[in-house]
């Protein structure tokens, strides 16, 4: 196969959504291990913007997302499971999923099962695949739990209260807005703290009768860190999993002796798909809930891949809910 051009999203410098430029590159023959995908959808998520700002680091210049869908268009020498003309979808890829056509690792990529647009799969494999760890392997939920889940609005946080809601966990969800509060509960969060106006450890307190919660999932970060260990029962787990609102940095020890033993953890999504076995069995979990209708995908932002830093502004300016994707004809 001859190399493809194609038009994508590139970053020479850190910094603010101009530093994003739409240019078009060489995409080379997929190696034996790849295949190629002419992309339909693209996810937008909140760490895209860590990689645009420097909060995390790649050398630069690189290109941007790690979620997209499509169509595979080649295979490399090695790849056994896929196949030329495939619906495929990937939430872990190493970064670049801004283009229309791109090489992905082919152990990171799965089959899109039928009745899933290319859509719903890019609004679905990073942040589905989070909650899925999040739910079933970091703090595996039984049914009987209240959680608390800040930022139950957003990209992720909407897939979180529909898979609490089929477990029958209680899922206290934070949003900063009465209509955000409103969406999170359409969607299964059992009640909803609005974290601009209220008190959320009093609340937990007054929502739990006292007894507070054995995990909190935060993706929010800075803001929300010594409130969400304030609302944990003693040797409770904090999943610290983002930093929406600033990394939390410059933590002593000593304060999770303070607030009861508590158990800390930094996890991120790749640990968790390392393998194809590993990503598979995930995806399995998380499309069996979306074939039963128990997860519906939220998409509340469409934008065209050349409107990326006017994506990257309103994800940062908390103005979206749900997902937000990038479309390709
Ligand atoms: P969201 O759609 O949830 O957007 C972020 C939300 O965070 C906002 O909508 C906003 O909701 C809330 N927020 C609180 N404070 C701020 C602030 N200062 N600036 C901006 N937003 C703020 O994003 P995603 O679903 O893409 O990701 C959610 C979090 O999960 C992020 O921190 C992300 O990095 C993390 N993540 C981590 C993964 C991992 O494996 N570790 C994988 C996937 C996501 P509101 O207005 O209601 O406060």
């Amino acid at each position: 196969m001859l190399e493809i051009q194609s038009k994508a999203i590139r970053i020479e410098e850190h910094g603010g959504p101009e530093v994003l430029q739409l240019v078009t590159v060489s995409v080379p023959a997929p190696q034996g291990n790849e295949v190629t995908i002419r992309q339909k959808a693209i996810g937008l998520n909140f760490i895209d913007t860590y990689f645009r700002t420097g909060l995390y680091k790649q050398p630069l210049p690189h290109g941007l997302g790690s979620e997209g869908a499509g169509v595979v268009e080649a295979v490399g020498a090695d790849v056994r499971h896929l196949k030329v003309g495939d619906r495929v979808a990937y939430g872990q890829s190493p970064i670049g999923a801004y283009a229309e056509v791109r090489n992905v690792p082919a152990d990171q990529v799965v089959k899109i099962p039928r009745g899933v647009s290319f859509e719903e799969a890019a609004a679905l494999m990073l942040k589905g695949l989070t909650v899925q760890y999040l739910f079933r392997q970091t703090y595996r939920l039984q049914g009987t739990e209240t959680i608390l889940f800040h930022a139950a609005a957003g990209g992720v946080g909407l897939i979180a209260c529909q898979w609490a809601r089929a477990l029958g966990v209680k899922l206290i969800g934070t949003a900063s807005s009465p209509e955000k509060a409103a969406l999170a509960k359409e969607n299964g969060a059992w009640e909803v703290i609005d974290y601009s106006r209220e008190n959320v450890v009093e609340r937990v307190l007054e929502l739990t009768k006292g007894k507070k919660v054995p995990v909190v999932y935060d993706g929010v970060g800075k803001d929300t860190w010594l409130a969400s260990l304030d609302c944990l029962q003693p040797r409770g787990l904090m999943v610290s999993f983002g930093n929406a609102s600033g990394p939390v940095e410059g933590v002593n020890l000593g304060i999770l002796a303070a607030k009861g033993s508590l158990y800390v953890t930094r996890p991120k999504l790749g640990t968790h798909v390392a393998t194809y076995a590993k990503l598979k069995a995930a995806a399995a979990e998380l499309f069996g809930l979306v074939a039963k209708k128990q997860i519906q995908v939220h998409i509340g932002q469409r934008f065209a891949l050349a409107d990326a830093g006017a994506a990257h502004v309103a994800l940062t300016n908390r103005k979206t809910t749900g997902a937000t994707v990038f479309t390709l004809d």
